[in-house]
């Protein structure tokens, strides 16, 4: 039997994306404002490009005067071309609703689910027509 690798699960991917941030809180040189992109997809367009799916996990510190620091998470979902000189590479980001960092990760990331989807009927519409090549390097 070929070896068939099975794509990582996307809940447990974001989820272990949350948990890497709330280990790693107050660490040197770890950001409190990032945004971590999970790939979620990929896809040929009809000209052998890449279009790839991506769900985002956005991380976020506020201070409000005279109160602790909020730290919150949102996830979302964008979808991107590769091809080389496409026209329109990128899906818009579209992000749900931010929730506390220390709040349940996985309901947290059961909230992409919809974006994701989302973002892979861009990608499927955008390759069944997008002509741009991969960029070969020649
Ligand atoms: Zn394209």
């Amino acid at each position: 039997m070929p070896y068939t690798p099975i794509a990582p699960n996307l809940v447990e991917a974001i989820v272990g994306h949350i948990r890497y941030h709330q280990k790693n809180l107050g660490a040197r040189y770890h950001s409190e404002d990032y945004t971590e992109h999970e790939t979620a997809g990929e896809m040929t367009t009809v000209g052998g490009a890449t279009v790839e799916v991506m769900a985002l996990v956005k991380f976020d510190k506020k201070y409000s005067y005279g109160q602790d620091a909020e730290r919150s998470v949102q996830v979302g979902a964008t979808a991107k071309c590769h091809g080389w000189g496409c026209a329109d590479p990128r899906s818009e980001e579209s992000f749900g609703e931010a929730a506390p960092l220390d709040a349940n990760g996985y309901d947290i990331a059961a909230t992409a689910e919809p974006l994701v989807q989302a973002a892979r009927e861009w990608a499927q519409a955008h390759a069944e027509k997008c002509r741009a090549q991969p960029y070969t390097g020649r």
